[in-house]
């Protein structure tokens, strides 16, 4: 998304929140429709990346949020000293 910011020399910019990309007032006032469509595109380019961040090896995946000690643990069909004993430790 863009932001309106000002910099030390008095100028405004819209500011790209996402990577800082700056498209300048005196810009957005001389060619409107110019800097709406670069901002369009820009945007654009932003949501295209989103949605191919899971195709697109440009993004690591995510290590698996499982912890190494819980995954390999082998099958227990039953707990059986609980499933025999008619009371509860508690
Ligand atoms: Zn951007």
């Amino acid at each position: 998304m863009y932001k309106t910011t000002r910099n030390i020399a008095g100028g405004a910019h819209m500011r790209c929140e996402v990577c800082g990309h700056e498209i300048s007032m005196n810009k957005i006032c001389e060619r409107p429709i110019q800097a709406a469509t670069d901002m369009l595109k820009h945007m654009a380019a932003h949501n295209a990346s989103r949605a191919f961040a899971t195709v697109e090896p440009v993004m690591r995946p995510k290590p698996e949020p499982i912890p190494a000690g819980v995954a390999p643990l082998p099958p227990l069909p039953a707990l059986p000293w609980i499933a025999s004993s008619p009371q509860s430790p508690n």
